[in-house]
C-alpha cells in the first residue's frame, strides 16, 4: 500500500510510515518540577536558612534574574529554572517570612525539584519507527513534536460478498431452508480490526451470472473476499468464476480443520480468497491466511508473536489428515497458559466460537495429545 497524510485526530490504530524524530530537546530547558523556590543548593545545606527572594519564574513566562549567594526565585511548575540555581525546594517546605524573604526548612542537594534539559530526549532522537501500529500513547508524543498530519499506509480496500441461495438479510425473517448471512458482518468486523477499509458487496446468488456481475466487481479491490460456493457442491461455482476472470489460484485447499476449502490466489494486484461458507470456518481461514496478508499489504511491523503456547489441561485426540484449530478456553495460571478445547457443535456453532476466548491448534499427528503438553493458541480477545 501507498503512503497517505492522515490528520492527527484520525492516525489512530493507522500504520506509521515514517520514523518520528524529536524535533528539540525535552525538556527544552532546565525546569522546574515543583511549585516552590529556586536556590542555590550550597545556600540551603544547612537549614533553616532565610534567603531573599530577587524575582519569579512562571511557566511561559522566564524570569530575567539570576540567583546569586542568599538569593533564590520563586518558581511554579513547568517554569524555566533562572541562571545560577541548581535545585528547587518545594513550596511546602519553605515558609514566609516577609514579602521579600522566605525560609528554607528543608535542605535540597543540586538537582532536586527539577529536570534538566534533554533528560527525556535529545533533538533527532527517534522515538517512533515507521511500520508500527499507532497507539493511544503515540498520540502525545506525534503532537509534541508538531505532527499535525502523519504519514501512514493506505488502507487496503477488502471487498466482502458472501455467496448462497439460502441467504437472508439480517433485517429480515429466514423462511423455511433459509439462513442469516452472518458472515458479511464478521468478516467487514475482522477487516476493520486488522485495520483495513470493508467494501461491502452484499450477498451473490449461486449462478453464474450473479456470481460473474459481484465478482468482476469485487477485483477492482486491493483484496476480495468471497465467503461460502468453494466447496464440492452442485452449486459451488466460484472457482469456476475465478478461473473464467483469469484469477491465479495459488492453492484451493488447506489440510486445517475447519477451514478446508480455503482458496487463494491474486489478479493483477488483487489478492483473492474464496473462504468456507460455514462460519466458524470463515473466521478460522481469515486469521490464518487474510490477517498476515493484510499486516504484509499495510507494511506493518510485527508485534509480539501471533501465536502463544499453553498447556493443555486434559489428553487430545489429533487428526492423522488435518490440523485442528478449535475454539478454547484459555487461562492463565501459575507461570503459564492453560487451554483445553471450548464444548462446541462444529463449523456452524458461532455461539460456541463466542462462547471460547481462543482457538487452539491441533497438530497433524496420530495419536494424542497429553495433559500438559504444550500446544500454540490465537487469542480471539
Ligand atoms: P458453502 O461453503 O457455500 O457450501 O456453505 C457452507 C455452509 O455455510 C452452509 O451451511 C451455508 O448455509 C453456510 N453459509 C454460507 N454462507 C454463509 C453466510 N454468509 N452466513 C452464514 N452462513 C453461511
Ligand atoms: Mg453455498
Amino acid at each position: 500500500m501507498p503512503a497517505e497524510a492522515v490528520s492527527l485526530e484520525s492516525c489512530l490504530g493507522r500504520i506509521l510510515r515514517e520514523d518520528i524524530a524529536s524535533d528539540s530537546d525535552y525538556p527544552r530547558f532546565d525546569k522546574a518540577i515543583r511549585d516552590g523556590f529556586a536556590v542555590r543548593a550550597e545556600d540551603v545545606a544547612g537549614v533553616p536558612a532565610v534567603l531573599r527572594i530577587v524575582g519569579e519564574s512562571r511557566a511561559g513566562l522566564a524570569a530575567s534574574v539570576a540567583v546569586g549567594p542568599g538569593t533564590c526565585c520563586e518558581i511554579m511548575t513547568g517554569a524555566p529554572l533562572p541562571d545560577g540555581a541548581d535545585a528547587v525546594v518545594m513550596v511546602e517546605h519553605t515558609e514566609a517570612v516577609s514579602d521579600f524573604t522566605v525560609r528554607i526548612l528543608r535542605a535540597a542537594r543540586e538537582g532536586d525539584g527539577l529536570l534538566r534539559r534533554a533528560a527525556e530526549l535529545r533533538a533527532g532522537e527517534i522515538v517512533l519507527s515507521s511500520g508500527r501500529r499507532i497507539q493511544l500513547a503515540d498520540i502525545g508524543p506525534l503532537a509534541r513534536f508538531g505532527k499535525s498530519e502523519v504519514l501512514v499506509s493506505r488502507k487496503p480496500r477488502v471487498a466482502i460478498l458472501a455467496t448462497g441461495d439460502e441467504l437472508v438479510e439480517v433485517g429480515q425473517s429466514p423462511e423455511s431452508g433459509q439462513i442469516r448471512n452472518s458472515n458479511s458482518y464478521t468478516l467487514h468486523a475482522e477487516v476493520v480490526a486488522a485495520g483495513a477499509e470493508p467494501v461491502p458487496l452484499g450477498i451473490g446468488r449461486d449462478n453464474l451470472e450473479d456470481l460473474r456481475s459481484h465478482i468482476g466487481r469485487g477485483l477492482q479491490h486491493d483484496v476480495l473476499l468471497v465467503s461460502g460456493g468453494v466447496s464440492m457442491g452442485k452449486y459451488d461455482f466460484v472457482e469456476n468464476v475465478f478461473a473464467e476472470f483469469g484469477v491465479e489460484v495459488l492453492f484451493e485447499s488447506v489440510s486445517m480443520k475447519p477451514g478446508k476449502p480455503t482458496v487463494f490466489g491474486y489478479r493483477n494486484d488483487t489478492f483473492v480468497f474464496g473462504l468456507p461458507g460455514n462460519p466458524v470456518s470463515t473466521i478460522v481461514a481469515f486469521r490464518m491466511f487474510v490477517t498476515p496478508v493484510l499486516q504484509s499489504l499495510l507494511k506493518s511491523a510485527p508485534s509480539g508473536p501471533r501465536m502463544l503456547r499453553a498447556r493443555l489441561e486434559t489428553a487430545e485426540k489429533c487428526d492423522s489428515a488435518r490440523t485442528a484449530i478449535v475454539p478454547a478456553l484459555v487461562r492463565f495460571e501459575g507461570e503459564s497458559y492453560w487451554i483445553k478445547t471450548a464444548p462446541w457443535k462444529g463449523s456452524s456453532d458461532l455461539a460456541g466460537l463466542s462462547r471460547a476466548n481462543a482457538l487452539v491448534v491441533l497438530p497433524q499427528a496420530e495419536g494424542s495429545l497429553q495433559r500438559g503438553d504444550l500446544v500454540d493458541f490465537l487469542s480471539l480477545e
